[in-house]
């Protein structure tokens, strides 16, 4: 799946993921936007306090359904970086040195990584974490989280649809011990909080505390902290 997507992007002249009219993964105007300073998001109930980069709409909206659904997996570079910036305002102050930041990743639903044929999240904080070591931070993926009963796509539900979708769906892995662990949540982008919510709460019933979290992009209707 992935080596014929890479071979048809080796074969013809590629176009940007945002406008798809530049000769480019990602040109420089749809790029722009991923560089933005980071925010940190009025978070619900639940949900950790939240960075962010971008706004969830336009060409950064159109380079991740790329990425995602299309498998322009190169874009994983440009999109880990504005995690990276991201995961790097969440963690304020940054650990001591030598403690090892722990970044977790929400878990995708298992039939659409299947369906994908890769799993694009993981890929973005690879990524971020390549960044952010060049940068001297000292982090690591650690994919604690799994669904431990099927859910809906949450596409096409309201906030509170989606939370009773989630409600005690995850759970960490038992092989994983979280106890007193300080963890940091990634994930691409925040719609109304629900998974970030109920990754926490899993974490949390883990023993782990979750300090905040992270991601690339944040839709319109989740406003900036005041
Ligand atoms: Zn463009």
């Amino acid at each position: 799946m992935n080596f014929l997507h890479d071979l048809i992007d080796l074969l013809l002249p590629q176009l940007c993921a945002g406008c798809g009219e530049e000769p480019a993964l990602l040109c420089n105007t749809c790029a722009a936007p991923l560089l933005s300073t980071p925010r940190q998001l009025s978070a619900p109930p639940g949900v950790p306090p939240t960075w962010t980069i971008a706004h969830y709409e336009g060409p950064v909206q159109t380079t991740l359904v790329n990425y995602k659904e299309r498998g322009r997996t190169p874009l994983a570079d440009p999109l880990g970086r504005a995690l990276a910036n991201a995961i790097e305002a969440a963690h304020k102050p940054p650990a001591p040195s030598g403690r090892q930041l722990i970044v977790v990743p929400v878990p995708s639903n298992r039939g659409t990584t299947r369906r994908r044929g890769h799993d694009p999240l993981g890929g973005v904080v690879d990524a971020a974490l390549h960044h952010l070591r060049a940068h001297g931070v000292n982090a690591t993926k650690t994919p604690a989280l799994r669904q431990r009963r099927r859910v809906d796509d949450q596409a096409g539900l309201n906030a509170t649809e989606r939370a009773a979708n989630l409600a005690g769906a995850l759970e960490v892995n038992p092989r994983t011990d979280m106890t007193g662990r300080r963890v940091l949540l990634a994930d691409d982008v925040i719609t109304t909080g629900a998974s970030l919510a109920e990754s926490a709460r899993a974490l949390r019933a883990a023993g782990a505390e979750v300090t905040a979290a992270a991601t690339v992009a944040a839709t319109p209707l989740r406003r900036p902290r005041r």
